[in-house]
């Protein structure tokens, strides 16, 4: 690499983490975006009719560039957030925001779209190519460009402005989380926790310098605490904690009460101006979904069929808690561990005897071995920059060893890390000449890390989110479309996207499969069949209540931007109703759930929470035919690569579903896999 080059503009190999600083940031954008404008004006000066070659094609380069300079630094804000990165990365949004809105909306390049649309060359273009076009021809609308020139301002002024409070959200969820902890001194305290789980709130503790135990508010330390905890007053305190994050009852400066109510106001504005009568309607306007109450009823129609077992669980917990845990009236800090009391009660297991079975040595060469059983991939370890010592990297090559695609492994919790997991492009899969770009996967997931010299530990929830996030992996990565616009999971309907992921998760409900990926951490035995029948037979414990939490997020999410005009109460108010008629158990009123659902208001989630209940119909019944046919056929599975993740956004997600399947989606699939039918 050229030293005096900045590396946000090296786009000769993966991005150099370790040269990468905040202040290459501004200038690489700057640079780019003024490059870009400079395209654009060029290709609006030619008066020839545009051409897939002379119009299309140099706009997608520009615009890859410009991804490929903002991907790292967005990915670093997320993975290693630091104030100066925060800073660059708020700085250089708004430039981003507003040049792709500016795009979006203007009149002169959806007309050259138009004009290469009617013209006799569209014909001649691959399948892929002619989606492109459509979708951008709808995107253009969607992004304003055929509003009255006297809109256009206020409608760039919105996009800004939600680009600026979604970044603003998401911060103060972070900054909110990373602000609590609790240390404890005395171990009695501390009943009922596992050794591994007391051992990393010590490590945690010691770090800082400190004696004691220390617990925080990400996952791996709040979720055991809620779980194991005998000390009842301990997991009221920890949870009022959690479930205040972002909210009034913390610093004015991280509430993200009137973000929310902004956010709704602005979304909803913005739909109006484009002839929509909700910012929902707008929402599934490029989504699977025909309409918002076609989402409504499939929610109703799924909380009706679920709710006969989520009261037969709550009020089977109740039971419980009261006549064997003597916790009388049940609180919301009780349920997790009046449930994995029921759960140890009735199926003699806990998640920590299960977890003894999974390090990370066995996950993943287990997870590799299903990936090749299924395509005749191969995955190896690799090398490649990357941004913290616990990040590996990976190849995945056929038979024949050729690079089919290349992914970065980020597992472990951190301070300044994102909650959760997610899957990102790094690069995607295009023709460019005689090449073919090798597409670059970013998994990432929030794990408990591993504690002295042992291996890291995974519970089989983390296992399946592990399967999850491959899923979207491969989506991306074993995509054969060579246009970038369509290719991989670019273009993709929002609810068909938790297909292949969702579909990835019930391998890990298979003897066949997790048979090959256990080694006890300290006896070295293989899951034993018994213990692996018990959690079958705990698989569906509280399906019912956990399928109508679902329904009432997505709910709430749905209803909250389906009326524009009159705002009928708070958020919270919403949520309220909602919960009155679709919940079995309402949390406590300082609960404000909606102030860190960041999905929809930080994500991409928003009117499209329901997208992985309706995605699920579709995964659920995708995998009906390998039930058919033997999980593990390579037959099914060359098929499930052909006509799903080959196709990528080349095709509506409708046609590779009925292609695969045979036949339209039916939700008795899921019904079943939950044991609700
Ligand atoms: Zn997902």
């Amino acid at each position: 690499m050229n030293i005096n080059k900045n590396p946000l503009l090296d786009f000769s190999n993966l991005p150099c983490f370790s040269s990468i600083s905040h202040s290459n940031v501004g200038e690489a954008i700057d640079q780019l975006l003024s490059e870009n404008k400079a395209l654009t004006d060029h290709l609006l000066a030619s008066d020839q009719i545009p051409t897939w070659s002379t119009f299309v094609q140099p706009m997608e380069d520009a615009n890859e560039g410009l991804s490929r300079a903002w991907g790292p630094v967005s990915h670093l804000n997320s993975v290693m957030n630091s104030p100066e990165l925060r800073e660059a990365y708020n700085e250089n949004l708004p430039k981003l925001t507003q040049y792709y809105a500016g795009i979006a909306q203007n009149l002169s390049l959806y007309n050259k779209f138009r004009e290469l649309k009617a013209s006799k060359s569209f014909s001649i273009l691959s399948v892929a190519q002619k989606k492109i076009v459509e979708n951008e021809l709808r995107d253009f609308q969607l992004g304003g460009a055929e509003l009255p020139d006297s809109d256009k301002p206020r409608f760039m002024e919105i996009q800004e402005q939600l680009s600026q409070l979604a970044s603003k959200f998401e911060e103060n969820v972070l900054d909110a989380t990373n602000a609590y902890s609790l240390v404890i001194m005395d171990e009695h305290e501390l009943a009922g926790l596992p050794a591994d789980v007391l051992e990393a709130a010590q490590d945690a503790a010691k770090q800082e310098g400190s004696k004691g135990y220390k617990f925080t508010l990400q996952a791996p330390s709040y979720m055991p605490l809620m779980q194991y905890a005998e000390n009842r007053i301990l997991r009221e305190t920890i949870y009022k904690a959690y479930v205040t994050r972002a909210s009034e009852f913390g610093p004015v400066e991280l509430d993200n009460t009137q973000l929310i109510a902004d956010i709704v106001k602005l979304r909803n504005e913005a739909a109006v101006m484009l002839g929509f009568n909700s910012y929902a309607e707008l929402s599934l306007a490029s989504k699977m979904a025909e309409s918002p109450q076609q989402v409504d009823d499939f929610l109703q129609e799924l909380a009706h069929r679920a709710k006969p077992f989520a009261e037969r669980d709550m009020k089977e917990l109740y039971e419980f808690a009261s006549s064997v845990l003597g916790l009388e009236n049940m609180q919301a800090w009780d349920v997790s561990f009046a449930s994995e009391k029921l759960r140890l009660a009735r199926y003699n297991f806990s998640d920590q005897e299960v977890k003894q079975y999974f390090p990370e040595s066995q996950v993943l060469p287990g997870l590799f071995k299903l990936i090749h059983t299924l395509y005749g991939l191969k995955v190896r370890l690799s090398k490649a920059e990357v941004w913290h010592a616990d990040v590996k990297f990976y190849d995945i090559i056929d038979d024949g060893g050729n690079l089919i695609g290349q992914f970065y492994l980020d597992l472990y919790a951190r301070e300044h890390k994102r909650g959760g997991a997610w899957m990102d492009d790094a690069l995607t899969r295009r023709r460019k000449g005689d090449v073919v770009q090798t597409p670059v996967a970013y998994l990432t997931c929030n794990f408990s890390a591993p504690v002295g010299n042992k291996p890291a530990l995974f519970t089989h929830d983390e296992v399946i989110t592990l399967f999850h996030e491959f899923g979207h992996g491969l989506h991306h990565l074993l995509t054969q479309v060579e246009d970038l616009g369509v290719s991989g999971i670019n273009g993709v309907e929002w609810d068909a996207v938790e297909l292949p992921s969702q579909f990835m998760e019930n391998f890990c409900w298979e003897w066949d499969v997790l048979s090959h990926m256990t080694q006890h951490a300290d006896s070295k035995k293989p899951l034993p069949r018994a213990l692996f029948d018990k959690m079958i037979e705990a698989k569906n414990f509280q399906s019912g209540l956990h399928t109508l939490r679902q329904i009432e997020f997505s709910l709430f999410d749905l209803r909250l931007h389906g009326v524009a005009t009159v705002v009928p109460c708070t958020a919270l108010q919403l949520l309220q109703k909602i919960r009155n008629q679709v919940a079995v158990m309402v949390p406590p009123d300082y609960n404000r759930f909606p102030n860190n659902f960041t999905h929809i208001f930080a994500g991409g989630y928003a009117a499209g929470y329901y997208s992985y209940k309706w995605a699920e119909v579709l995964s659920a019944d995708a995998y009906g035919l390998f039930e058919d046919n033997g999980v593990l056929s390579s037959e099914i599975g060359a098929k499930f690569w052909r006509e799903v993740l080959a196709v990528g956004g080349s095709r509506p997600a409708l046609e590779s579903f009925v292609a695969f399947r045979g036949r339209e989606p039916d939700m008795d699939a899921l019904l079943r896999h939950h044991g609700m039918s």
